[in-house]
């Protein structure tokens, strides 16, 4: 897989039935029998179908059959419950002061590979500059896996090795756990499988993964790893540092820093589907374990080190217990835990096919963000004075 993106269009991808809404979760390419279908960034930089040899298609209609876009709700669990919520986090302190949502996606994973089974998840890939799914089966690897991650993953060097005869915990996007679902659903293999998810608040594009690394090309040839949160007395921060080969860390400066997460806290250039069609929000998931971060409203130390849980089927609950020596947790109200979390999707900005276009051209990022910042002085600074005058008179 390149990372650098191809030439198609995002509405032209793949079988064009279902290109137009994809999510990129992969799994038309996992199921078509005839393997004529890959998974490959399109021009805005997000993974959708491409069709290799279209001529060749049998119409027998698995790929859409599994497609997550081609339903209105997420595909439920087998042995669906009502949903139990929780705050939860390890026990370690070690890996709370590095993991987000409390460490639980690795607690589960850990405890899933002590027992002698495998784990999906989306590792950082530096030499494509990409993230991806791929199997774990030893527990060293799994600090790969750890922490929160910013980007799309690209899931077929993972989804692909799936199989029916080993036991895996999947941890991915809402969407790409519904499509999960679906795929192994069609296989037989459901009982075989814990799938976790968490809440989401969008992608942005690799266009800007991509142009906010140029920056480090010449370092980057000698990274291992890329984590986007440091922690700071237990408190979370929004920075970015790329691991060497030695252990070591590298942090970007503030200001490189706000070049990525400028964009994304304004939510400038996520996926399509992010701002339109996303169906995973609250409760609504595919997934036995739902995960994310627990906003404590009693909180009297300013850390965030807990995460939330959501156990939303049979399996979810077992999975749970087996890892309950490695976890402090605590029974919440659903309505708690979902207090911090989005209610609905991104909105689009006004101007996000801008964005898009620059992010398509050779613009560099700090000008594209010296526009938005002048372009919302622009568009908030009348609406500001107004709302001031309006509450002098
Ligand atoms: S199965 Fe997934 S990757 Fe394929 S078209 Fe549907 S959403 Fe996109
Ligand atoms: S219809 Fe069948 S053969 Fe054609 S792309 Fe889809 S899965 Fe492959
Ligand atoms: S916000 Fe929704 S559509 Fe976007 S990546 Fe997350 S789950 Fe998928």
């Amino acid at each position: 897989m390149s990372s650098q993106p191809n030439s198609q269009t995002e509405e032209e991808c793949g079988i064009a039935a279902i290109g137009k809404n994809c999510f990129g979760c992969g799994v038309c390419a996992c199921i078509c029998p005839r393997a004529l279908l890959s998974i490959r960034l399109n021009k805005n930089g997000f993974f959708a179908p491409s069709a290799t040899n279209e001529p060749q298609c049998a119409h027998c209609n698995l790929c859409l059959s599994i497609c997550p876009c081609t339903n209105a709700v997420p595909a439920a669990p087998a042995g669906k419950i009502e949903p139990e919520a929780w705050s939860a986090e390890s026990r370690r302190e070690q890996l709370l002061r590095k993991s987000a949502a409390g460490g639980i996606a690795r607690e589960l994973a850990e405890e899933w590979m002590d027992r002698g089974r495998s784990v999906c998840e989306a590792v950082f890939n530096a030499q494509e500059n990409c993230l991806e799914h791929i199997v774990l089966r030893n527990p060293e690897d799994l600090e790969r896996g750890t922490g929160a991650k910013y980007l799309q993953s690209y899931t077929l060097p993972g989804f692909s090795h799936l199989n029916g005869h080993e036991r895996f915990l999947v941890i991915g996007t809402p969407c790409q756990i519904d499509g999960l679902r679906r795929y192994i659903r069609k296989r037989h293999w459901e009982e075989h499988f814990v799938l976790v998810d968490f809440f989401c608040r969008g992608v942005p594009s690799m266009r800007l993964w991509l142009k906010f690394t140029r920056f480090f090309k010449k370092k980057r040839q000698s990274f291992i790893d890329v984590a986007w949160h440091e922690k700071t007395n237990g408190k979370k921060e929004d920075r970015i540092v790329f691991t060497g080969k030695d252990g070591t860390g590298t942090a970007a400066g503030s200001r490189r820093n706000e070049l990525f997460f400028g964009f994304y806290r304004d939510d400038l250039c996520l996926a399509s589907a992010c701002y339109d069609r996303c169906k995973y929000k609250g409760t609504a998931s595919a997934a036995d374990l739902r995960l994310g971060e627990f906003r404590n409203p009693d909180a009297q130390n300013g850390k965030d080190t807990t995460g939330s849980i959501l156990v939303l089927s049979e399996k979810g609950r077992r999975a749970l217990e087996e890892t309950a020596h490695r976890l402090k947790r605590t029974r919440q109200t659903l309505d708690d835990v979902l207090a911090g979390q989005m209610t609905g999707n991104a909105v689009r900005p006004r101007d996000n096919a801008v964005f898009r276009l620059f992010l398509r051209s050779a613009m560099p990022l700090n000008l594209i963000l010296k526009w938005k910042q002048w372009t919302r002085l622009l568009l908030y600074l009348p609406q500001e004075l107004r709302r001031r005058f309006r509450k002098r008179s």
